[in-house]
């Protein structure tokens, strides 16, 4: 079927009263931006729908895009016809024909804009709803909760009719729920949490540590190609690489072995929280687990969240390890978070770090190194890269690509 627009509704925003207007407004934005390659498609945000008309773009291709902007309730490709009886019949006949199966059950949906339009919307109903029941063999009419709706909406520019409606990403719009930064490592958790950050409308930048020559250009060029994953559901995003290896050494040569990782993540932490202040974001996202591993049990996080005053949202907190996998997989990052280059932290993770560390002895031991001055070197080298949905960064000839397929 030849569809004319894509017919697109709003999730939660539909109740948000005053900020109603404001959410519209993202939505359109965001959905011009994940359509910009179309360069025919036009994009009207109305009070409750948004239309999406097509002017002969391929239909899958859009949706595919739209599919991935949060915000979205659902969508139902549309087809418009003349405000003509017969060629409403027909177009109706013609749709619920392609998706018939026996013993399918149907119902008609009408709207009506135009109120001048000579059918009103029981009538129309009943003609079309006899018209299929008389043309299609074994369909039968079903008011409640049929297989197939075939909606129908007289609007004064014509009649538009649907027969699927797909489920959107849901969420809020990206841009609504302000900005924060979120600290990505290029491990499964992060990328997940990022996706769960974006869903609730934050606008994320990343941040992410890395330490040459202990980890790699590939590691580096994995977090920044996770990001391009991650930026399809925001439009784009900023990259902002931290080196870290000086903090690193310089931690391992002065602090107590069973610290050493708590001191390293005061010091992500406070440089996280450096970097959020100066770009004005109003939080930090990360993604630990509680209980997962080490540093992440309540007492390492009392004595890590310690440096800074910023809230600090864990999307993934109560989560288990095999539900985030799934998600991964879902939203399309495992494959690349599962690639086996090293990260920072675990280069300097102690054979047994302590997983109940001590508040007053975590800050009498970060005292041992001069951390304003290991900041402000690490601050003045940061790197920052504009990443667009779907840039690519990994070299995919190497053999480790080879290995896992
Ligand atoms: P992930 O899969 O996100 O790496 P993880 O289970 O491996 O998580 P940790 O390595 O302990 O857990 O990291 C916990 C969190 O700290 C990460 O989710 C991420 O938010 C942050 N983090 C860890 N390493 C880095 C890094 N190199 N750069 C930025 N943030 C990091
Ligand atoms: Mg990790």
């Amino acid at each position: 079927m030849k569809y004319s627009e894509i017919m697109v509704r709003y999730g939660e925003l539909s109740t948000k009263g005053k900020n109603k207007k404001d959410f519209i407004k993202q939505l359109g934005h965001n959905v011009r931006k994940a359509l910009q390659q179309f360069d025919d498609v036009e994009v009207k945000a109305q009070h409750d729908r948004l239309h999406v008309t097509l002017n002969g773009a391929d239909s899958a291709a859009v949706m595919d895009r739209l599919g991935g902007v949060f915000g979205i309730e659902n969508f139902s490709p549309s087809v418009k016809v003349e405000k003509d009886i017969d060629a409403i019949k027909a177009t109706a006949l013609a749709m619920v024909k392609e998706i018939f199966k026996p013993g399918m059950t149907f119902k008609i949906n009408t709207r009506r804009q135009d109120k001048a339009f000579e059918y009103d919307t029981n009538h129309l109903n009943d003609l079309l709803g006899g018209y299929i029941l008389e043309n299609v063999p074994g369909i039968q009419v079903k008011m409640k909760k049929p297989d197939l709706t075939l909606r129908v909406e007289v609007r004064m520019n014509g009649v538009f009719l649907s027969g699927q409606t797909i489920q959107g990403a849901g969420g809020l719009p990206v841009g609504t729920g302000g900005k924060a930064v979120m600290m990505l490592s290029g491990g499964i958790d992060s990328p997940v949490a990022s996706y769960y950050a974006m869903r609730r409308g934050v606008k994320l930048d990343m941040v992410h540590f890395f330490s040459p020559p202990y980890t790699s250009e590939q590691a580096l060029a994995k977090a920044k190609e996770l990001t391009a994953r991650m930026a399809g559901y925001s439009g784009g995003i900023q990259f902002i690489q931290v080196p870290f290896t000086k903090i690193q050494e310089t931690i391992k040569e002065q602090v107590p072995e069973g610290y050493l990782m708590t001191i390293q993540r005061r010091l992500m932490l406070r440089l996280t929280a450096a970097i959020a202040e100066m770009r004005h974001a109003k939080g930090i996202f990360n993604g630990e687990s509680l209980g997962q591993v080490a540093s992440q049990t309540l007492e390492s996080m009392m004595a890590i969240n310690d440096v800074t005053t910023m809230p600090i949202l864990r999307p993934l907190l109560s989560m288990d390890k095999t539900e985030i996998i799934k998600v991964a997989e879902d939203i399309d990052t495992y494959d690349l978070s599962i690639l086996p280059y090293e990260d920072c932290c675990t280069i300097f993770t102690p054979p047994a770090p302590k997983t109940r560390p001590d508040l007053e002895k975590s800050r009498k031991y970060e005292k041992y190194i001069d951390v304003e001055g290991l900041m402000k070197e690490a601050l003045d080298g940061i790197t920052i890269t504009d990443i667009r949905p779907n840039d690519k960064f990994l070299n995919q000839n190497e053999d480790v690509f080879a290995e896992l397929l």
